[in-house]
């Protein structure tokens, strides 16, 4: 069984989010609980948090289904201390509006170096930050996404995320998000059946199955080992369709949000009926 779906809006209240999830179809949905783009956010209100719940009930979402995203500010492997001190407070923040929410999980970028500190320290710090995190809170997930690697940002190895696990305490609390465009963009082939095969040996090599709590299905503008995180819609880009029948049919990529953030909104429906007629 796949749950598929959208980074879909929440404009206007999260509870906003499943409606727009239930009306393309989706069996899945993303969402950000805050704009993604400032640092502080007013509380949840009671009403919504209900509303959205019970919204969630009603289309047939559970927690397993739903993807949140954090802000795009947050860099939990910073190398100032101050930075790093506002993007853990913030973290803490994120995934505690996801416990309001009755959420289990929550997607984020692992973090940057910023050219100021080294590979292994920035990674050890992004540990750091999830260990503290995952102590102030009870149930949700920290469900660390690939990168492009543009810039300094770190985890468009498999190896990042390998390294940033072994170092998270509570184990059953930690997973991984892989997102296509930019694994390919990071020099994972996804170009064939074959291409594929190889790219998810090796991600069960590296760090495993059983940490992907889902998968971000986008196309991409962006070559091979780019490094340029450009998305484009299902089969329009340099990826094609291939990867994502693959990842349709392949049993290890059960039950878990399988999440579109491709470029035309106005197409999810269309390119969620896609992928549902791949599944085996
Ligand atoms: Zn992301
Ligand atoms: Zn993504």
């Amino acid at each position: 069984m796949k749950y598929i779906g959208a980074h879909v809006s929440a404009a206007g209240g999260v509870d906003n989010a499943p409606i727009n999830a239930y009306q393309i179809g989706a069996t899945a949905f993303a969402l950000f609980t805050k704009n993604q783009r400032q640092w502080h956010a007013k509380p949840l209100e009671t009403a919504v948090i209900d509303s959205f719940k019970k919204r969630c009930e009603r289309y047939g979402f559970t927690s397993k289904q739903i993807l949140p995203h954090d802000s795009y500010l947050i860099n939990l492997g910073s190398p100032d201390s101050e930075q790093l001190e506002k993007s853990r407070t913030a973290f803490l923040d994120e995934m505690q509006r996801c416990e309001q929410l009755g959420l289990t999980l929550l997607n984020f970028h692992p973090g940057s170096h910023l050219q100021k500190i080294s590979v292994d320290d920035c990674l050890a710090r992004i540990a750091e930050s999830i260990n503290i995190t995952l102590d102030k809170t009870k149930s949700v997930v920290a469900v660390i996404e690939n990168t492009a690697g543009q810039g300094s940002n770190l985890g468009y190895k498999f190896e990042h995320l390998a390294q940033i696990i072994d170092k998270v305490e509570d184990k059953s609390r930690v997973g991984v998000c892989i997102d296509t465009c930019h694994a390919f963009a990071a020099g994972y082939d996804l170009r064939s059946e074959k291409a594929c095969k190889e790219t998810f040996d090796e991600f069960e090599k590296i760090v495993g199955f059983k940490y992907l709590r889902g998968m971000h299905l986008n196309d991409a503008k962006s070559e091979l080992a780019s490094h340029v995180d450009r998305h484009d819609s299902l089969g329009k880009g340099t990826i094609g369709e291939a990867a994502f029948k693959f990842i349709m049919q392949d049993s290890r990529i059960d039950e878990i949000p399988l999440i579109l953030e491709t470029i035309n909104p106005d197409i999810w429906a269309q390119e969620i009926a896609w992928l549902k007629q791949l599944e085996k």
